[in-house]
């Protein structure tokens, strides 16, 4: 079904009794070409790419719970491709042209909204990171502007430039970063990948993965064994958990991330806003709550709900830059288990296992990445070759010295 304003005017005429599910409730085939394990966005956005770019649709996405449960449907909802390091830019800013895209390419309206990321400076040697950041991204062919403190004023009269220990000196502007709706991404693509004939498994775990002779011959779940020629792992918060199913070790570590949402306000924050001196990022959403969040709580964990200390850093936090917050009510909050990998950095990438290939370590900011992701994945998938915006993100790169360390702060996931 193509979705239209005229289709809804004609719905609204005939009761609404028109509309079809969005993707069907099929029982696993025995075996597959292609088995992704986990229905995030990634690996949703990885099943339409394999079937839309290369036509590989003998595909089956395998979820333990519903699509939307994970991380796909806990973020902040921010997009943005303001990095630094070759490793990191092309890719990102792959991923915002494809934002840019995105409704018309699947048909469906996830709220794309460019409406900018300001990233807060607070010192001088801040200011120069920041334009080192910004020339990077230009060379990329992304947009950024540096702005100072009187610009900033105009734009966010109310924030606090008069803190003596966080003074606000300026920002560097993103203006085609913003926000999209996060759980109608992971709709719109199961809808598609659907509608090319991907088998979607919702509530059906992976238990195991079914090794033959060192080669990853398919996969054992809660319904029963599904073989397959290749399978994808691209579980986020998961990682550790599924692919010691293959005795392997990834570089990552589990954390929770929270956020929050408070009442609905009047119109206040016209775009997306991070403070500079610690970890608080904030936008509006469409019905008035402000949505932000800031630190991992730091402490493994599994579980998707956080702790009160990080509550307390991040209304800090949000104190420093804007103190009318303080007024504000939280409605609701919630935790999401993020995988930390070790340099801040993702992997898109083959295992040293046979048919066993491996996305992840997308740590706190792999909402961004969903479309340049499930590209990439499946282009390796499809071709054996990384693609061309992704052939750093590898998982060898630790033994090689290789690391993207965007933020150098080495191999500490707290302060990525
Ligand atoms: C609170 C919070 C705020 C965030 N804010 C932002 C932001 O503003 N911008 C940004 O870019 N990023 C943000 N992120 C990060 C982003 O959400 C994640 O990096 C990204 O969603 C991870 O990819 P995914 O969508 O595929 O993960 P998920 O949606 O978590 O998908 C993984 C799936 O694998 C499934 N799975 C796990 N184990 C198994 C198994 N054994 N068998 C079958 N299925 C399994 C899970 O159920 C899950 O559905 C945030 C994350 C959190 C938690």
């Amino acid at each position: 079904m193509r979705y239209s304003g005229f289709k809804i005017f004609a719905q609204g005429l005939t009761g609404n009794k028109g509309w079809k599910a969005n993707w069907r409730q099929p029982e696993p085939k025995d075996s597959y070409d292609i088995v992704i394990v986990g229905g995030g966005g990634h690996g949703l956005a990885t099943a339409y790419y394999l079937a839309k770019e290369f036509s590989i649709n003998n595909v089956a996405v395998v979820e333990k719970g519903w699509i939307g449960s994970g991380n796909v449907g806990r973020n902040t909802t921010i997009i943005r491709s303001n990095y630094m390091l070759p490793g990191n830019e092309p890719f990102y800013e792959l991923s915002m042209k494809l934002w840019e895209g995105f409704e018309q390419d699947l048909n469906y309206n996830a709220m794309v909204s460019q409406r900018g990321i300001l990233n807060l400076y607070h010192n001088d040697a801040q200011r120069d990171g920041f334009i080192r950041r910004g020339n990077a991204m230009q060379l990329a062919g992304a947009d950024a502007i540096l702005m100072g403190r009187d610009e900033v004023k105009e734009m966010y009269p109310f924030f606090d430039f008069q803190s003596s220990r966080f003074p606000i000196r300026g920002g560097l502007w993103q203006k085609r970063g913003g926000t999209v709706r996060h759980d109608a991404v992971a709709w719109g693509y199961a809808r598609k990948a659907d509608e090319l004939g991907v088998d979607i498994l919702q509530n059906c775990e992976v238990t195991g993965l079914r090794l033959e002779d060192g080669v990853c011959k398919g996969i054992e779940t809660s319904k029963g064994t599904i073989m397959a020629k290749n399978v994808a792992v691209c579980v986020a918060g998961s990682s550790g958990r599924v692919m010691s199913m293959a005795g392997l070790r990834v570089p990552i570590e589990s954390h929770i991330l929270q956020a929050f949402v408070s009442e609905g306000l009047k119109p206040v924050l016209s775009g997306v806003v991070t403070f500079g001196a610690g970890h608080f990022y904030v936008s509006q959403s469409d019905k008035g709550g402000l949505v932000f969040g800031g630190d991992i709580d730091g402490y493994n964990s599994y579980a998707q709900r956080g702790n009160l200390p990080a509550v307390e850093d991040v209304c800090e936090g949000g104190m420093a830059i804007m103190p009318m917050i303080g007024r504000a009510r939280i409605l609701r909050m919630w935790g999401g288990t993020v995988d930390m990998s070790m340099d801040g950095s993702p992997f898109i990438d083959k295992t040293d296992i046979q048919g066993l290939y491996f996305n992840g370590g997308w740590c706190y900011g792999g909402f961004k990445a969903t479309p340049a992701s499930g590209w990439c994945y499946a282009h390796l998938l499809a071709t054996g070759r990384p693609h061309e915006v992704a052939t750093e993100f590898r998982l060898d790169r630790f033994r090689h010295g290789h690391m993207i360390d965007e933020k150098g702060v080495g191999a500490q996931p707290n302060l990525h």
